[in-house]
């Protein structure tokens, strides 16, 4: 999956909702969320993500590993 990290929390642009080809980053009190269970890895968000928040989950940083927890925990809420 793609997961999206600190930067959107600051932005909130949503460009990438409306590039992603399966429909499923949606909007978050604080920032976007990816579902995990959707994401087919296309990279079509990271492209026109202004703030460069959205990576690979492999490629993530240390300190950007919560992002994937909450992410989860934001699907599973509903
Ligand atoms: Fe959607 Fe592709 Fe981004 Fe996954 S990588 S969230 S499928 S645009």
């Amino acid at each position: 999956t793609h997961v999206i990290t600190a930067p959107c929390m600051a932005e909130k642009a949503g460009e990438c909702v409306d590039v992603c080809p399966v429909d499923c980053i949606l909007e978050g009190e604080d920032q976007f969320y990816i579902d995990p269970d959707l994401c087919i890895d296309c990279g079509a968000c990271t492209a026109v993500c202004p703030v460069d928040a959205i990576f690979y989950e492999d490629d993530l940083l240390p300190e950007d590993m919560e992002f994937v927890e909450k992410a989860k925990q934001f699907f599973m809420e509903g």
